[in-house]
């Protein structure tokens, strides 16, 4: 293995080679950032790389910890002492974080090296990545398309090999649709499974942290790593932490696996809903049961996420006022002036727009016509959750309705990009768990485009879809293609 083809690696194969001192976690760093520098000019993965930090940690790094020595990127809303840490908003250019994020810090005690800082949606709040203030990442597979969103950053540079992991976060489907558009397994954990504290927040009955990675097994290492209780999380379960790679490799008889009904809407993609087809017969042959089951209140998910979400960001963003981070507007007058310009100046328009809908929906008089009533509804999306796990072990459906879009294509129409999430949104609003593992391509415009299946599993069940997924993944070809960027080895 040459120096060069080392960034192709996924985070179990490096750590073997690191393990046997073929390779040292300084040559990884310099493979990486050579890797990164060839390709992200491209795909504009990256908002800030702290290589010269990553390099010092890198000589001093145990490779016989779980992740020792192994260089992981982070979804730039989460905080790393001593980066950036700008959301993709005006607002925060220029901030730096002053702490480590819980995860970070769990990263770093099993030997990880966080080194950059990757875009997404301002504050996480999109479906594309189109939202971000600073730039426009594009997608590895065919650069005029989005790589999906939020964390789009995070699932373009781990598509495109120029990270081994990252982070990500989930409070609507921000790791799985990215993970899905761009061909990548990603895993949005049970909510409180992994800390958020030092999570910047959007949604904080929502919001979950979660890797994207190349494989299942790597997902698992990952949140070996991350998840656990937090004293600085009061929603942090205190629950004892299961090692997610234990069931990997057990076969699936005996697995019961749902389809919902309403999951198979109109308006899938036909490629998409072929692929799924496929899976499914595929599981099935592997020996899983197949069962419909039904999720009756699916159709509100989006319309109640839509609630909830913005009502918890407009009170979650109201730190923001010019006073204690980032930007500033020019000469105000007064002290609200101060506060109005800043945000009129600092925030984006999707922002603004969740800002304006959170407070509304919130305000007297219609706080019991909306948000009131969304919070009913959603106990009721939980109960359809908790009544279909009791048939079946885990759920299966498209982790998107669509591969991944054009640029440009849905900024226009907010309602479009909305329904982007219809399959992902309501795993955030039962709280439970859910992965996205590459199914296949949809062939488009001449370009291969990836399909994500999604396998939604109960409360605190990761090991479980981690071994569906895992079983999934080892007997198809999926994870092996790579996309057609310059230097990217095995194409499939
Ligand atoms: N796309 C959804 C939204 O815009 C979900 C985002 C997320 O999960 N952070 O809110």
């Amino acid at each position: 293995m040459t120096e060069k083809d080392l960034p192709s690696l996924n985070i179990a194969d490096l750590q073997s080679l690191l393990r046997r001192r073929e390779v040292s976690p300084r040559e990884v760093i310099d493979a990486l950032h050579a890797r990164i520098e060839a390709v992200d000019r491209e795909i504009d993965a990256y908002l800030s790389l702290d290589i010269d930090a990553a390099a010092k940690e890198a000589e001093k790094a145990n490779v016989d910890l779980p992740l020792g020595g192994v260089p992981l990127a982070i979804k730039d809303i989460i905080n790393v002492m001593g980066q950036p840490c700008t959301c993709a908003a005006k607002i925060l250019q220029g901030y730096r974080a002053t702490y480590d994020a819980t995860v970070i810090q769990k990263l770093r005690e099993a030997g990880a090296i966080p080194f950059g800082k990757t875009n997404l949606d301002e504050f996480a709040m999109g479906s594309s990545t189109e939202n971000s203030a600073m730039k426009l990442t594009r997608n590895p597979w065919d650069f005029s398309r989005v790589p999906g969103g939020s964390s789009g950053g995070s699932a373009a540079a781990v598509a495109a090999d120029a990270a081994f992991g990252a982070l990500g976060s989930d409070t609507g489907g921000s790791i799985r649709q990215p993970a899905a558009l761009s061909g990548v397994v990603g895993l949005k954990p049970t909510y409180g499974r992994v800390s958020r504290f030092g999570l910047v927040a959007f949604a904080s009955s929502l919001d979950q942290i979660g890797p994207l990675t190349k494989t299942v097994r790597d997902a698992a290492l990952i949140m070996n790593a991350i998840a656990g209780h937090d004293p600085r999380d009061s929603t942090a379960l205190n629950q004892s932490v299961p090692d997610y790679t234990a069931k990997l490799g057990n076969d699936l008889r005996g697995v019961r696996l749902g389809l919902p009904r309403e999951y198979m809407i109109e308006g899938i993609d036909p490629q998409v809903k072929d692929s799924i087809n496929a899976a499914v017969k595929q599981l099935n042959s592997l020996g899983a049961e197949i069962i419909e089951v039904t999720l009756p209140n699916t159709e509100y998910a989006i319309a109640v996420y839509y609630i909830v979400a913005t009502a918890e960001a407009s009170a979650n963003l109201a730190r923001f006022d010019g006073v204690r981070y980032g930007y500033r507007a020019e000469n105000p007058k007064d002290m609200l002036d101060l506060y109005g310009r800043t945000r009129e100046e600092g925030f984006g328009p999707e922002v603004k727009r969740r800002i304006i809908l959170g407070t509304y929906v919130l305000s007297s008089g219609y706080y019991d016509a909306y948000y009131l009533r969304a919070q009913k509804v959603r106990e009721l999306i939980r109960n359809d959750f908790s009544k279909a796990f009791e048939k079946v072990d885990a759920l299966i459906s498209p982790t998107s309705p669509v591969p991944a879009f054009k640029l440009g294509e849905r900024v226009a129409d907010p309602l479009q990009m909305y329904l982007a999430d219809i399959f992902t949104i309501a795993a955030n609003l039962a709280g439970i768990c859910g992965i996205s593992v590459p199914c296949g391509f949809a062939q488009v415009d001449g370009h291969r485009l990836p399909i994500g299946l999604q396998l939604l599993g109960k409360a605190l069940d990761e090991t479980r879809i981690l071994q569906i997924a895992h079983a999934y993944e080892q007997s198809t070809e999926w994870q092996k293609a790579r996309p057609p960027i310059a230097g990217t080895v095995a194409t499939t």
